[in-house]
């Protein structure tokens, strides 16, 4: 049900603001505020308005987060650094985008980018940490690519959201996806490519943008080396041209592959019984 809310009304989202919004919010404006507490993470400058005790885990995945995105995808670490906005409830982060950004609609966590540097800003709520690792994988690709397409965006920023060790195997999204694909309801990618704007994003579309993803960088090795000469090509700003034509150009039945992908994926025995150990000792 929480991610029904989140995808239908409070999506979080990419958000390019005009150049007036953005003085609005210049870097002396925020730092005026007094935030409680503030720390680098990677190449994140965390402010937050509680004391980040307790979430030191958290910021080290976000360093990790970098890496994670270089070594699987060869996405270069920003120049500069990223700032990451956390706000104790929902009623200062209200207060806080009513007073910089009074024209942008409400949304649960944004990101937000011009020509300086990203901004991410969330509040704490059950998915707290997903928004954060969700909005910042947004961040991350938009610090060192000139663009990148809505399906792919938020495709990458559904895997990457998970935690490392719930991203191959435990995403969500996994529960009902076989029956899914079954009923042949996944998006081709020329259909998800043909979506430019949020307004047209459906929940099923973040769906089937991961689905794609998760089959790009564990399926055939091919598509993942596609993907990452695609991204390489939009980083140095050569014309990409559509990516779904670039896969079925190096795989003809990219369409089938993908949906056998999911059908058959299956995490490893040993792995399995790892896994379930720690669950175990977990909870
Ligand atoms: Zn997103």
């Amino acid at each position: 049900m929480m991610m029904t809310h989140r995808h239908l009304s409070f999506v979080p989202f990419v958000l390019i603001v005009a150049a007036s919004a953005w003085w609005a919010i210049r870097p002396a404006a925020c730092h005026a505020r007094g935030w409680t507490d503030v720390r680098a993470a990677g190449p994140f400058i965390v402010r937050a308005d509680f004391p980040l005790v307790g979430f030191e885990e958290l910021l080290k995945e976000l360093s990790g987060l970098q890496l994670d995105l270089e070594r699987s995808l060869g996405v270069e670490a920003p120049k500069e650094f990223i700032e990451l906005y956390l706000f104790s409830d929902e009623r200062t982060y209200r207060a806080f985008l009513n007073h910089h950004f009074p024209d942008i609609a409400y949304r649960r966590a944004l990101f937000l980018k011009h020509d300086g540097p990203g901004r991410v800003l969330v509040h704490k709520n059950p998915e707290f940490e997903i928004d954060i690792r969700h909005e910042c994988t947004h961040a991350l690709l938009h610090s060192t690519l000139p663009m990148v397409p809505l399906w792919l965006d938020e495709g990458l920023a559904e895997y990457f959201e998970q935690p490392p060790e719930r991203r191959v195997h435990d995403n969500p999204y996994f529960k009902n996806l076989k029956w899914t694909l079954r009923f042949g309801a996944v998006a081709d990618l020329e259909k998800l490519e043909k979506k430019g704007h949020f307004s047209e994003l459906r929940r099923e579309d973040y769906r089937d943008s991961w689905a794609w993803v998760h089959f790009l960088l564990h399926g055939p090795p091919e598509a993942r080396h596609e993907l990452i000469q695609f991204l390489r090509d939009i980083q140095s700003s050569a014309p990409p041209g559509a990516f779904g034509q670039r896969l079925a150009r190096r795989l003809p039945n990219a369409r089938t592959r993908m949906t056998q992908h999911h059908l058959h994926w299956k995490r490893p025995p040993q792995e399995e019984l790892a896994g379930r150990t720690g669950q175990g000792g977990a909870r």
